[in-house]
């Protein structure tokens, strides 16, 4: 390792002892030059790191002391420059056998490679006086001097250049992550949105007290399943469903325990519902219940499953037993009873009224009445034509 003398202000000569320390050279201070020469007499050094402007003398005037000191055998002089030195300065500098001039403020590693350059370059030129101004070795220096300007000043601009890219991508990095978040929370605000829109729409069709569909959605619904059966060259079913004098009901249990019948007859017929069914809460007391290509036949066997099950349903209000409830029930069937949804509605409609008509507790299909067989106000085995 080499012994390095460094010439300067106490604090820079600080951080250079560090560094140079820290790689294995030997380093001697020296406040100004006159003190370097005494320290290069004693100690022949290696190298001489100074500032360029060091006490009363200039980096020429102490390349030319050290000359004069030491001889051939003088260090290699190494020159901290600021940014802006003149090309002529730098030139005067290089040719008074200055062996290396680093641009201030140098990065550590960059500064190691160029002392380790000097070191290993080749030694001053024994005994050669400085240059003529004006000459051709003199012109040389100044290119060289310029070029050594130019490249200060493009790795300054490199510098600024890499920051500011930095500073950019930092910058858009930010921009990215607050998009993002800003997408996340719309794609949730749309979700939450679409939830609460179909929360708003299952409401308007739905009847409050049973949970059944309302009015509204039957008649939206009957004519998608019109147009539906009449594609398919399909049958439709309707049954109209009421409770027997549940006016009744309410004036002897009242009406709490009307709304307790009201879920509980819901409840049944919904327990025995098939996916595509439609059943709705027409009004009041009274149920349509929509089977898309249901036979005849399908539609009297429910209607008798849910009049029996309904008969059975232990029903309770404030202790008391309600009931027993029963139903009377008109079915009508696309094409059969009427030429669309809502005339079949109204024919089984009609077929309801005619079950009142005949006693209640009975199912009554279009253009016809049959008896319920668990008794009722039609005598088992009964039939009549509505
Ligand atoms: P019918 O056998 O001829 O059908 O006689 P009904 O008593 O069942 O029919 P009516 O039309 O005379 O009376 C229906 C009653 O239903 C009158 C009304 O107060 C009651 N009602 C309608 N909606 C509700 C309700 O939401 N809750 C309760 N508890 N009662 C209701
Ligand atoms: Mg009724
Ligand atoms: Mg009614």
């Amino acid at each position: 390792m080499a012994t390095i003398v460094i010439v300067g202000e106490e604090t820079t000569n600080h951080r250079l002892v560090t560094l140079l320390g820290g790689h294995g050279h030997r380093v001697l201070e020296a406040a100004d030059s006159e003190q370097a020469l005494a320290i290069v007499r004693a100690e022949k050094p290696d190298l001489v790191l100074a500032d360029t402007l060091v006490g009363n003398m200039d980096g020429c005037q102490l390349a030319q002391s050290l000359r004069a000191e030491a001889g051939p055998a003088r260090p290699r002089l190494v020159f901290l420059t600021a940014a802006d030195m003149e090309a002529d300065a730098r030139a005067l500098a290089l040719a008074c056998g200055v062996s290396e001039l680093i641009v201030k403020p140098a990065e550590p590693e960059a500064l190691l490679a160029l002392i380790d350059a000097a070191l290993s370059g080749p030694p001053p030129q024994a005994g050669k006086p400085p240059p003529e101004p004006g000459s051709d070795e003199m012109h040389f220096h100044a290119i060289i001097g310029k070029l050594y300007q130019r490249m200060a000043e493009l790795e300054r601009l490199n510098a600024q250049l890499e920051q500011h890219a930095a500073g950019r991508t930092e910058q858009l990095e930010v921009a990215r992550s607050a998009l993002e978040q800003e997408v996340t929370k719309r794609l949730w605000a749309e979700r939450e949105l679409t939830q609460a829109n179909l929360r708003l729409h299952d409401r308007a069709v739905r009847d409050a007290l049973t949970g059944l569909y309302n009015r509204g959605y039957l008649e939206e619904s009957l004519d998608r399943e019109e147009s539906r059966a009449r594609r398919g060259n399909q049958s439709l079913g309707v049954m109209m469903i009421d409770i027997d004098h549940f006016k009744r009901c309410n004036d002897t249990f009242g009406h709490a325990a009307g709304d307790t019948v009201l879920r509980a007859v819901a409840q049944h017929m919904l327990s025995l519902a098939r996916g595509e069914d439609i059943l709705c809460r027409y009004g009041g007391e009274e149920f349509a219940l929509v089977m898309a290509h249901a036979s005849p036949g399908t539609m009297l066997e429910r209607a008798e499953k849910i009049c029996l099950g309904v008969q059975n349903l232990e029903i309770e209000s404030d202790g008391r037993r309600v009931g027993p409830v029963t139903l009377s029930v008109g079915i009508a069937i696309f094409p059969d009873h009427g030429d669309s949804g809502q005339a079949v509605l109204q024919a089984a409609d009609a077929a309801l009224y005619r079950a009142k008509a005949a006693g209640r507790n009975c199912v009554v299909m279009a253009n016809e009445v049959t008896p319920m067989t668990s008794g009722g106000a039609v005598p088992p085995g009964g039939h009549r034509t509505a």
